[in-house]
C-alpha cells in the first residue's frame, strides 16, 4: 500500500493528539517518517482505523515514536 493510499483512509485527523501543518498522513508506514510539529500525545486513535486493521499493524503513537517497522525492533 502507498502513502497516498493509506492517506486517504488514516484517521489521524480525527485524533485528540493530531495537529494540522500540513504533512502527509499515514504515519505508520516506514516511508512517512515521524511528524515535525504532532509533540504531545493526548490519545491515538490508530487501533481503530481501518489501515491499520488491514496491514495487521499493532502499535501506537506512530506520529511521535516512529512507523510500525520502527517500533518492532523496540523490545
Ligand atoms: S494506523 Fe494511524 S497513522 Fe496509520 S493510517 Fe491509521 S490513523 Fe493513520
Ligand atoms: S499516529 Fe496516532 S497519535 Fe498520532 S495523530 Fe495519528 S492517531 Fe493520533
Amino acid at each position: 500500500m502507498t502513502q497516498e493510499q493509506a492517506a486517504k483512509s488514516c484517521i489521524c485527523g480525527y485524533c485528540p493528539s493530531y495537529f494540522n501543518c500540513g504533512e502527509k498522513l499515514a504515519f505508520c508506514l516506514s516511508q512517512s517518517g515521524k511528524s515535525k510539529c504532532i509533540v504531545s500525545e493526548f490519545g491515538c486513535v490508530c487501533p481503530g482505523c481501518p489501515i491499520q486493521q488491514e496491514l495487521g499493524f499493532d502499535k501506537i503513537y506512530y506520529c511521535t515514536r516512529g512507523s510500525e517497522k520502527d517500533l518492532k525492533v523496540i523490545i
